[in-house]
């Protein structure tokens, strides 16, 4: 089989690498406008389990990444100056460049052929594959040449948000909720490497029109951050990359693939960063595009295969991811209540959650948050 994969983010490289390790003699060519090493974006989060998810099937790979992940047990909550941890909900990150540097190597070393610095500008390009897998983002040309057909449509939160770096570390994956004379801000930051964080910084629409973000250039919104997060950076700068004022798009397609083109990842679906899955999403969805693609012996099955095991599970994650978003579209109200009920509003947010289960899974922070509850019963 021929097959061309437009995108080398981490589906697109994934599914090369995976297809071409198990298929030696099958032709994959990958497509990257990007030179390999450059990419946008500073770290990315998984949740505890990190890579485990992948080890069943690929160990070697979950043994080159682990090693260079940072990881902690907790989430810290800041609120008007005050902290609480959350205890037994274990992150583990990794720069992003540094895990696409590592799929990069792996991918080139079972001989997937990859141009990077080459970008597909029409579908002319990749006429005569058997197969195109479109792992090309949130902007995918191969989406929006067939949006119809894909059943595609997209709707923005209306939180603003902005992606920076900083060499301030943080012990545990962390929080920050600040309150300005104009509106309030959140700064969702942790550790990726030894020295560096990433550090994501979102306000309300309502304080991001009273700032004048709109007309301010990414270098004069980084300063206001600076300054509405002085006391959490420590003197430390934010580092910014392509770090302009987004919308939080939610992408979904009705229909996975079309013809001989198949989408996967940020093409196909966005879960809110909140919940940290985007990436790990992106690969799983390569996972299970190689395997439904093994079991069936043509290639329009394999598809139809792909999308009605893969769907169901995809759904109940962006469930999940949508109403964490809702949480944080209302996160000023929530600021109003007293730390410990705030962590508690905080950590039940996703609705799945029940104080039976905090109790196992936080002992220490569910000791604490029902002692204030019973103190504040009492009073
Ligand atoms: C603010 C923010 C924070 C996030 N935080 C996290 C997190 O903590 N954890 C997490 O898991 N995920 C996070 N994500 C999501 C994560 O970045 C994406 O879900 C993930 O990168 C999707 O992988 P992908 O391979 O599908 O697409 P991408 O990583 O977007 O890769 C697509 C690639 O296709 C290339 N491309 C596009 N069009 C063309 C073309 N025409 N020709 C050639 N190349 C092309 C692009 O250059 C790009 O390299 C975050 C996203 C945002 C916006």
């Amino acid at each position: 089989m021929r097959i061309a994969v437009l995108g080398g983010g981490p589906g697109g490289l994934y599914f090369a690498y995976l297809w071409k390790k198990r298929h030696p003699a099958a032709v994959v060519d990958l497509f990257e406008q990007n030179p390999a090493g450059a990419t946008w974006g500073f770290g990315v989060v998984f949740s505890d389990q990190a890579l485990e998810f992948l080890r069943a099937d690929d160990p070697d790979t979950v043994d080159a990444i682990a090693p260079r992940m940072e990881s902690w047990r907790n989430i810290t909550l800041n609120l008007h100056g005050e902290s609480v941890e959350i205890d037994g909900v274990g992150f583990a990150a990794i720069g992003r460049l540094e895990l696409l540097k590592l799929l990069q190597a792996r991918a080139e070393g079972v001989g997937v052929t990859a141009r990077y610095g080459t970008t597909v500008q029409s579908l002319d390009q990749l006429a005569g594959y058997d197969l195109i897998v479109a792992a090309d983002g949130l902007n995918s040309l191969v989406r929006r040449s067939f949006e119809g057909d894909f059943g595609f449509s997209v709707s923005y939160s209306s939180n603003k948000f902005a992606w920076y770096g900083t060499s301030k570390t943080f012990p545990t994956l962390s929080q920050t909720f600040v309150a300005t004379d104009r509106g309030s801000f959140n700064a969702h930051h942790y550790r990726y490497a030894p020295d560096m964080s990433t550090f994501l910084v979102e306000c309300d629409r309502a304080t991001w029109q009273a700032y004048g973000f709109a007309e301010m250039s990414v270098d004069e919104s980084r300063r206001i951050c600076e300054q509405v997060f002085a006391g959490t950076l420590d003197g430390h700068s934010l580092i910014s990359n392509r770090s302009v004022w987004r919308n939080f798009p939610w992408v979904w397609n009705e229909h996975w693939w079309h013809r001989n083109m198949v989408l996967i990842g940020d093409a196909l679906h966005t879960a809110h960063f909140s919940i940290g899955s985007g990436t790990r999403l992106a690969i799983e969805d390569a996972i299970a595009l190689a395997k439904a693609l093994e079991a069936e012996s043509n290639l329009s099955d394999g598809l139809a295969r792909y999308q009605a095991e893969r769907q169901p599970i995809v759904k109940k994650l962006v469930t999940a991811a949508r109403t964490s978003a809702e949480w944080y579209e209302s996160f000023p109200g929530h600021m109003k209540l007293g730390l410990m009920d705030f962590a508690y509003s905080y950590i039940t947010r996703s609705g799945r959650i029940d104080d039976n289960r905090l109790r196992t899974m936080a002992p220490q922070f569910m000791a604490r948050y029902e002692a204030s509850r019973d103190k504040g019963a009492r009073a």
